[in-house]
């Protein structure tokens, strides 16, 4: 069974640079946007429902059919219940996506292996996901979101104030973490700090599969000198 991290945080904190630096060191990496936005894919089931739900001005004029990002997001921006509705389309479908990339990682790698897997999940909290991670880590880096915001291209600031009202402060998610990156430093000091981590899941990881096998092991225990 894999040992799952979940790496959260505010956007442009760092997420996606610390779960590629937990990549390097091995560990299986997924990223819920990313699946967010192949489960709306051309052709895709999840597509049809959102048509169903929204209607066919959701699309673009493209060929196949394609989804117009920014014409839901004026949608459902301004209707909290159509919010709610896309998020019962995605959102289930991510976790479902995820449990099956965990599910095949696991059967495909090499059983001796350390099977550590990094899912970068920006609402995790907000999608009350903690109880599906062993580890959950938020990236966190104050004031500097900001500035290393402002290089992210095509991204508006009423966008970007949208993203952040969705999203729990910084503050209440540090105090739901087992874990904090500090990322306001350089790129030095986040892979010291992923490296850090690294270490520390793959001591968790072993005591939590040693332990697994306790009945086994303190059957055998018992050979005084
Ligand atoms: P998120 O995934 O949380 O939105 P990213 O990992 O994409 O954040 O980081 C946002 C921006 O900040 C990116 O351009 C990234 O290269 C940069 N960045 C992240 N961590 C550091 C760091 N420790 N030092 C300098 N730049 C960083």
């Amino acid at each position: 069974m894999p040992f799952v991290l979940g790496i959260t945080g505010s956007i442009g904190c760092g997420k996606s640079t610390v779960t590629r630096l937990l990549g390097e060191l091995g560990a299986l990496t997924l990223d819920a946007d990313r699946l967010a936005r192949e489960i709306l894919a051309p052709g895709t089931p999840g597509l049809a429902a959102v048509v169903a739900r929204f209607g066919p001005e959701i699309l673009s004029a493209a060929t196949p059919a394609q989804l117009d990002r920014r014409a839901l997001a004026e949608r459902v921006f301004a209707d909290p219940a159509a919010r709610r509705d896309l998020e019962a389309i995605v959102h289930p479908g991510v976790y479902r996506a995820m449990a099956e990339a965990l599910d095949h990682w696991e059967r495909t790698s090499r059983p001796d292996g350390p099977c550590i897997a990094a899912l970068e999940i920006p609402l995790l909290m907000e999608t009350n996901a903690d109880a599906l991670c062993d580890l959950i880590v938020v990236v966190a880096c104050g004031d500097r979101q900001w500035e290393r915001l402002a290089n992210r291209a095509g991204m508006s600031g009423t966008s970007l104030r949208r993203v952040m009202e969705q999203q729990l402060p910084e503050a209440e998610k540090r105090l739901r973490a087992h874990w904090v990156i500090d990322n306001g430093g350089g790129p030095e000091a986040a892979g010291w700090q992923a490296r850090r981590l690294w270490d520390e899941v793959l001591r968790r990881a072993g005591a939590r599969d040693a332990g697994r096998a306790w009945p086994d092991r303190w059957r055998a225990w018992g050979a005084w000198p």
